[in-house]
């Protein structure tokens, strides 16, 4: 379960001044988190190195080298405004684990039927690119060239970011692990939701994997002066919009499943100008990608009625 967000206290400063832990995927603070817990994977016995997609990754030879692996570990990026805990809680605990049995192995081979591997994913949020899951996606060997091309707030695409951390684009399939490579997976990830404080428990294991779908809805109206149109003249995209985040809300609570605006772009976002365009990000998710998948038609559908209602339209 993710993200966590936190009320940021108010301040004279930017929004972007004033925000705590940020570390995207592909930046220097990538760069630096890879360092420091690269040192941490060498200095708990593990043989270090980077993949082509850019994540951090240890391994520890079991009873002989060569044995498939049981892999540990979680991602170092965050989300902004970050809490501490988010990620690097369950890359810090796999390295404690590998430090542990190698305590205990002393210079020899761990005496496990597998090899021991961690990784420090370097992008699950897709805070940069508006697409999570660069870093295990590019593990899982289900990359996707149309990537290559997504931008970030700058306006530097992907590719353009791999090669300025230093990475091959053309080499990403580098990266990719086949299933006889490995025994399994297993994450320890702090909980971002109240349901274990509810229960008074310290420790839960998922039942389910939430695949989440990102969109971007943007809404066309007409941007006039507010003086002078009246409502029976108006296109306001952002009506159109605000009625959409409404129904999504609606729409995700009647079917159980979880549908989040957390963006709002208004254009020309002025206070005396009826908005012509507005944009409106949108996350699905759900225990079942087919539930996930109802849920966004039904918002999509509900969207567009109102948005033709509205005198916007949708796409
Ligand atoms: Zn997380």
């Amino acid at each position: 379960m993710r993200p966590c967000s936190r009320v940021a206290p108010s301040s004279p400063r930017s929004p972007r001044a004033r925000r705590g832990i940020e570390r995207s995927h592909l930046t220097p603070e990538h760069r630096a988190a890879n360092a420091l817990v690269g040192g941490w994977m060498e200095q708990a016995g593990l043989r270090v190195r980077q993949d082509a997609a850019g994540n951090v990754c240890g391994r520890r030879e079991g009873r002989t080298p060569g044995l498939p692996a049981l892999v540990l570990g979680s991602h170092l990026d965050t989300v902004p405004d970050a809490g501490r805990y988010d990620g690097p809680l369950g890359v810090l605990m796999a390295v404690a684990v590998a430090e542990r049995l190698g305590r205990r192995a002393g210079a020899g081979p761990l005496g496990l039927p597998f090899a021991l591997e961690v990784i420090g994913f370097g992008d699950e949020e897709g805070t940069r690119f508006d697409k999570a899951l660069l870093g295990s996606q590019a593990v899982a060997g289900t990359w996707d060239d149309a990537w290559w091309d997504l931008r970030d707030r700058d306006g530097v695409t992907l590719h353009q970011a791999f090669r300025d951390f230093g990475l091959d684009p053309a080499r990403v399939g580098e990266a990719a692990r086949r299933p006889e490579e490995l025994v399994g997976y297993l994450e320890a990830h702090i909980e971002q939701g109240p349901y274990l404080e509810a229960a008074d428990a310290s420790l839960g294991y998922v039942t389910s994997i939430a695949g989440a779908r990102r969109f971007v809805l943007t809404f066309l109206g007409e941007a006039r002066h507010a003086g002078g149109t009246p409502y029976e003249r108006r296109k306001d995209a952002l009506v159109g919009a605000a009625e959409a985040v409404v129904a999504v809300e609606r729409v995700a609570r009647a079917a159980g499943t979880i549908a989040t605006v957390g963006r709002v772009e208004v254009e020309p976002g002025a206070v005396n100008v009826v908005p012509g365009r507005a944009a409106l990000t949108l996350d699905v998710r759900a225990a079942t990608d087919a539930e996930r998948d109802r849920t966004w038609d039904e918002v999509h559908a509900e969207v567009r009625r109102g948005a033709r209602g509205a005198g916007s339209g949708s796409r």
